[in-house]
């Protein structure tokens, strides 16, 4: 039988088997105990692992610039039983932290999402011990699919410091780090293990011809820390259309596809490729993840509405992420527009974002009207349906009902009065779900089910473990957390084969 997967590897690279790269005896310009490829937050916790337990590393990054994903995020991280919790007396555990995951995701890898909820705790804590990360001791991010407010934030509140911390950690440890160096192949030895990378130093991220290439040997192991590839337009439409072309993205332009198609090529297990999250909430006139989205998201959805340009709703916006994003991506290849509406109510009634919408509205990215008709005629929106949509909504507000989207309606207010805002919405493409398979200790399988010995990946490159859907705040910890568990099954293995020399 012919399997999707099947055809994805033919499409790919014209054959259903698997290539390895071997080459007997190749010529190292280099020899390391251990690679990291990637500077993210897992190839930051893998190769500060290492490194802690004696190992000489070198971490690989392809962009001139470190950190992927990791440094341009919230920088949120979900633990189950934080101090914060306990300060705010909520009850939550690894247990509940595990059952949102499986409940939100359906097809995860149930092992693997334990293992990330019982070891959160710790591996935060490592953080705060050892890379010197702050947290914010008082407050607690509560997302979607989270039974309890469970997001730790960094202080600031961003991925750059939990980035920042664990560089000049990692770089404390003597950890060796090459920035526009893209890693190309991965060489075997005669018993399958991986033995060390073809690695294209002095390159000119997106130019696969600049540099020169070098051959690099790993003793012990090679952690694979590649990240995801949500800023790949042509591998998404490939392995799920709808998440195609149509979309752009909120990830760093590095976040391409190259990675995961090499391991594809390697025989390298994938899972859940085509299991891409994007985000309902982003704003269409910037670019990435943009300021906008805490409006959209805390205004427009919640006191407001969310229309086409025909000036009708068409979801629940206070519906789950993948629901919103799916309606939304029907108005988009629908050739509608959308926006998100809320007038002067919204911002009275929560006014710690006033002063970030007077920012956007200078920017131009939420304009403000004095009546819905000027609102509806400088938008493009038609007015007529607009009006009807309102009036319906404001009857369904004043009444308290549950909406014909299964809208709770019983704590908002209508829309009215002499300031209306608009903002004009997107969704992006966020995060990918699908990525390598591995083991709990992140060692990576090949298509036959068996470990492929020394080699190891962890964060975004893997998949399995968000499933469908990937609850906020919790990408951050996989990634650590992953790293971790990589770089002390490796400190593990050359211990007992040291004792066994
Ligand atoms: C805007 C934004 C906000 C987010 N906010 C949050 C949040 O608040 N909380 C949360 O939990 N998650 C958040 N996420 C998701 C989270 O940031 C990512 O899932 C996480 O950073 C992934 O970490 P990583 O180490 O696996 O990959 P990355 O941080 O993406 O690092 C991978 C690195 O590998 C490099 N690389 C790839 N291929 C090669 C190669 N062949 N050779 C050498 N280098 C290579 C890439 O250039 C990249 O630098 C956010 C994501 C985005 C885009």
């Amino acid at each position: 039988m012919f399997h999707r997967r099947d055809l994805l590897k033919f499409l790919l690279f014209g054959t259903c088997c698997p290539t390895t790269h071997a080459e007997e005896n190749p010529k190292w310009d280099l020899t390391v105990d251990a690679i990291v490829v990637g500077s993210g937050a897992a190839g930051l916790a893998a190769a500060a692992t290492l490194a802690e337990g004696g190992l000489s590393v070198l971490m690989l990054e392809k962009m001139n610039s470190l950190g992927g994903n990791t440094v341009i995020s919230g920088g949120d991280v979900a633990v189950p039983g934080s101090p914060v919790q306990l300060k705010m007396g909520i009850k939550d555990s690894p247990q509940m932290m595990a059952e949102d995951l499986i409940r939100a995701g359906k097809t995860v890898d149930k092992e693997r999402v334990r293992f990330l909820a019982q070891n959160a705790l710790s591996t935060w804590k490592w953080t705060q011990e050892k890379w010197g990360t702050r947290w914010n001791p008082d407050k607690l991010q509560f997302d979607e699919g989270q039974s309890v407010p469970r997001g730790l934030l960094s202080i600031p509140r961003s991925g750059f410091a939990l980035f920042s911390s664990g560089i000049e950690y990692a770089r404390n440890l003597n950890v060796q780090i090459r920035n526009n160096s893209l890693v190309e192949d991965i060489f075997f030895g005669p018993n399958g293990e991986a033995q060390g990378l073809l690695v294209r130093t002095r390159y000119k991220f997106p130019d696969p011809a600049s540099g020169t290439q070098i051959k690099i040997r790993a003793r012990r192991a090679i952690v694979l820390c590649f990240g995801g590839f949500g800023a790949d337009e042509e591998f998404r439409e490939m392995v799920n259309p709808s998440m195609g072309k149509l979309l752009a993205t909120t990830n760093q332009p590095g976040a391409t596809a190259e990675s995961i198609r090499m391991a594809m090529r390697l025989g390298i297990k994938t899972v859940d490729l085509d299991q891409i999250q994007a985000l309902s909430w982003i704003s269409a006139d910037e670019i990435g993840l943009g300021d906008a989205w805490p409006f959209i998201e805390q205004y427009s959805a919640f006191y407001g509405i969310w229309v086409n340009n025909k000036g009708k709703r068409f979801v629940n916006e206070r519906g789950s992420q993948r629901l919103r994003s799916e309606r939304l991506l029907e108005e988009i290849k629908n050739g509608h527009r959308i926006f998100g509406i809320t007038t002067q109510n919204a911002i009275e009634h929560q006014p710690d974002d006033l002063q970030a919408t007077e920012e956007l509205k200078l920017r131009g990215i939420i304009r403000s009207f004095p009546s819905l008709e000027a609102l509806a005629v400088n938008s493009s929106i038609s007015y007529t349906e607009l009006v009807r949509t309102v009036e319906k909504y404001n009857t369904c507000v004043n009444n308290a009902v549950i909406d014909e989207f299964q809208r709770n309606l019983s704590n908002t207010f209508p829309l009215n009065g002499t300031n209306w805002f608009v903002v004009e919405i997107r969704p992006k493409v966020h995060h990918c779900m699908g990525g390598i398979k591995t083991t709990l200790s992140m060692q990576v399988l090949n298509n036959k089910n068996q470990i492929i010995p020394n080699l190891y990946a962890a964060g975004e490159a893997t998949g399995g473990i968000f499933g469908r859907s990937r609850i906020p705040c919790h990408s951050l910890i996989d990634a650590l957390v992953g790293g971790r568990a990589a770089g002390l099954h490796i400190l593990e293995n050359t211990h007992s084969k040291n004792e066994n020399d």
